[in-house]
């Protein structure tokens, strides 16, 4: 399902079924205050907040079952270990991987970019093999493939975008070519939520014998994700900003280019013998998880699917594509206010400018409304360049957000400007 949402007027759209209340409960840290006023919490891209399923599971793993995993022979570890691996089968689940050894886990999005850079990168790409990335990439999906570039000489082309922030398809196809080795794309971009058609993509990727990774930091948050149905070579998420905790991110990878792929990190864990003559490695996943993993994240990590999978995806699409939608009218009403990021298919961001006023300005005043949102140049300083600006206002929806915290951002809008005039 695609549950991409486009930026249709909403002045007609009846508010849609999901029941927006009933899940906002759920998230105890909504109910607070911030400066005195009620929290509207609109900045869930860079990490979304926690449902109490999520708190409770954390709490119940140091409660109940905590102790180190693997090769404990005791009760309390073996229960441990089960439940690590438990989440590992609920997010093979969720992707609907083929197998549950295809599933990683690391700290986050980032690590996982930075693992296949320098494990598959650093074994497989060599002086002018080429990477194709895109303008609208966080530097999470930027910097490890530079670090590669110093290490090895590969070439990084970039897909531009034009004044929407659309992606491209046509630029895209015409950067692949035979020295092409790898298409690495965000799924969403975290600064105007353009969605990347990534089945599209990897038909154009395989066509030329490249692989292709998929940066889902932003994208299985509002979509679900079928890495099978996309037919991606890795794709990966972090915890955090599907509403688990943080410290606790997946990659994805076909299981063949995992088990080819040398450990990027040695230590406990990840080894089948050691000798100081010589080292042998446990298979994958096992085989990237060097040290101690974040036992209590898994845990969190496995309620937050959980979550998620109960509520109807459709319904929630509907309730963010409203808000979009509801964001987008709203801002676009007023004045001096400058959207960025009108791609045809997008996800409930919106990034904007103020004519006159420095975004840190404006989400300084925000604050002291009760209005969170993230200003500055969201780690995506070539977009920036792109748009010629230093930084924008971010608003990012989750499941959690109303039309009212939207009114909220408005009104607060409307003071910066009183206070500017
Ligand atoms: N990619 C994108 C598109 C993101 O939005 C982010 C987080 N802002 C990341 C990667 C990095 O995620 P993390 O910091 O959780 O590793």
């Amino acid at each position: 399902m695609n549950t991409a949402v486009s930026t249709a007027p909403a002045g007609n759209l009846a508010a849609p079924s999901f029941d927006v209340e009933r899940a906002r409960a759920d998230f105890p840290i909504l109910s607070r205050s911030v400066h005195g006023k009620p929290l509207a919490f609109l900045d869930s891209g860079a990490s979304a907040q926690k449902p109490r399923q999520v708190i409770d599971a954390i709490s119940r793993c140091y409660e109940a079952e905590y102790a180190n995993i693997h090769r404990g022979v005791y009760e309390l570890s073996a229960r441990a270990t089960e439940a690590y691996e438990g989440a590992r089968v609920r997010v093979q689940q969720f992707v609907n991987a083929r197998s549950a050894s295809e599933i990683v886990f690391t700290k986050g999005a980032t690590e996982a970019i930075n693992l296949v850079a320098a494990s598959w990168g650093g074994t497989f790409l060599g002086e002018g093999d080429e990477v194709v990335l895109s303008v609208l990439e966080h530097h999470a999906n930027i910097v490890p493939w530079q670090l590669l570039r110093e290490r090895t000489g590969i070439v990084l082309k970039v897909v531009p975008t034009d004044e929407t922030g659309a992606f491209p398809l046509d630029a895209c196809e015409a950067l692949v070519g035979p020295r092409t080795k790898l298409v690495a794309l965000t799924h969403v971009s975290n600064v105007l939520g353009t969605v990347v058609p990534v089945a599209e993509v990897v038909r154009i990727a395989h066509a030329h014998d490249a692989l292709v990774l998929i940066d889902g930091a932003q994208g299985i948050v509002h979509q679900p994700v079928d890495v099978q149905a996309l037919d991606v070579d890795f794709y990966c998420f972090s915890g955090h900003k599907l509403y688990g905790p943080s410290g606790i991110g997946v990659l994805y990878g076909r299981e063949a280019l995992l088990r080819a792929m040398p450990p990027w990190q040695g230590g406990g864990d990840m080894i089948e013998r050691v000798t100081f003559e010589r080292t042998t490695f446990a298979p994958p996943p096992a085989r990237f998880e060097a040290g101690t993993p974040p036992i209590a994240a898994a845990a969190g990590l496995h309620a937050a699917l959980d979550y998620v999978a109960s509520l109807d995806a459709a319904a929630v699409a509907a309730h963010e594509h409203d808000l979009l939608a509801y964001a987008s009218e709203r801002l676009g009403a007023l004045n001096s206010i400058r959207l960025y990021g009108t791609a045809p298919e997008k996800a409930a961001i919106v990034s904007f400018t103020m004519d006159d006023v420095h975004p840190h300005d404006i989400g300084t005043i925000l604050d002291r409304a009760g209005v969170a949102v993230r200003v500055g140049h969201h780690c995506a300083q070539p977009l920036m360049d792109h748009f010629d600006i230093a930084g924008t206002v971010r608003a990012s929806f989750g499941l959690y957000n109303t039309r009212a915290d939207i009114d909220r951002l408005i009104d607060g809008l409307d003071e910066v400007r009183e206070i500017f005039a």
